[in-house]
């Protein structure tokens, strides 16, 4: 089913897994998506290449095995520099023929080796599809705080309202700790008349070194309640784990409360996470039991 048509009927709860790097065989992460499928989620999506794992071979097998072996849709990212439309067109040919329908069009990090060939920014991307392939619901990606090249924050906004002149059907935002500057950032979407859903991605801290890694990778500002919430656990692992899902319960639960079009777990493929988040949704009423 295509993610727009769920987004216009109601608020959505879906999840992110990544693929298996390289040959790893991609049975584990079936697994996961199997598992997660317990918790009736509206979509789960899979990574493309993140990081420069390669696994842009699985994200199509891992998304058409999500269509066929579970109950709930597939999105499929997809990053275009280094891509050529051709590229492109085999990429969805193959995401067509396994009956995957929605795609999360990126850019992509700047990388040697991944220079642009046919796509510059992700709206060169999202254009393309609307205009060749109007059967995909194509989605984009948002920075709450911005993204790590621009230093404006309207200039942000304006390069994301392009999103969707040429067609985005939704948004999907990078991870954030703090959910007063997701509402600065949604207010702003307002002012620059940007109308399509929003959706907000969500990570659970897991660790120290996890956090801090987000911190850097992404910008994501570290509000001190959460750094004071890592100190008083310590260096248990599992109670840095049961902490961060708590802080992501408490993070979603006011999200729900403030009216948000959609709530995006990245699970970082742990099964733990999406049915925590699952159990806070219905807890608060988001979600039906
Ligand atoms: P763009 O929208 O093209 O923006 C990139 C930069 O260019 C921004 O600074 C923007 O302000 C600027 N810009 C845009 N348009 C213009 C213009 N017309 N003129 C001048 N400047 C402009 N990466 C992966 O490798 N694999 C994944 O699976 C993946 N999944 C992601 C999922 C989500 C929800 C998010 C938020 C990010 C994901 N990423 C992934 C990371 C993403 O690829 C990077 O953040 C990348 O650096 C930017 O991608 P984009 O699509 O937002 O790019």
């Amino acid at each position: 089913m295509r993610i727009d048509e769920k987004l216009a009927a109601k608020q959505t709860f879906s999840f992110e897994i990544f693929p298996p790097k390289g040959d790893l065989p991609i049975d584990e992460a079936i697994g996961v998506a199997r598992e997660l499928d317990k918790s009736d989620p509206d979509w789960i999506s899979v990574t493309f290449s993140a990081g420069g794992s390669g696994n842009s071979a699985n994200t199509v097998s891992v998304s058409g095995a999500i269509e066929e072996q579970t109950n709930t849709t597939a999105l499929a990212h997809l990053t275009c520099l280094g891509s050529s439309k051709e590229d492109v067109d085999v990429y969805l040919d193959a995401l067509s023929e396994l009956g995957v329908q929605n795609v999360l069009a990126l850019r992509g990090d700047r990388a040697p080796g991944k220079e642009t060939i046919d796509f510059e920014y992700a709206t060169d991307l999202i254009a393309y599809i609307k205009q060749t392939r109007p059967e995909f619901c194509v989605g984009a990606a948002c920075y709450p705080e911005g993204h790590f090249e621009c230093d404006d924050f309207e200039t942000s906004l304006r390069h994301l309202r392009l999103k969707q002149d040429v067609g985005a059907d939704f948004l999907v935002t990078q991870l954030f700790f703090d959910n007063e500057l997701f509402y600065r950032f949604r207010d702003g979407c307002a002012r620059h008349r940007i109308k399509i859903p929003i959706t907000c991605g969500i990570m659970p801290f897991t660790s120290v070194r996890q956090i801090q890694r987000m911190a850097f990778t992404c910008g994501a500002t570290i509000p001190s309640k959460v750094i004071r919430k890592i100190v008083a656990v310590g260096d248990d692992d599992a109670a840095q784990l049961r902490t961060g899902i708590e802080y992501a319960c408490e993070q979603i639960v006011d999200l729900a409360a403030n009216g948000v079009d959609g709530i995006h777990i990245y699970t970082m493929n742990r099964p733990v996470i999406g049915h925590a988040t699952h159990e806070a949704l219905v807890d608060c009423g988001y979600l039906a039991g």
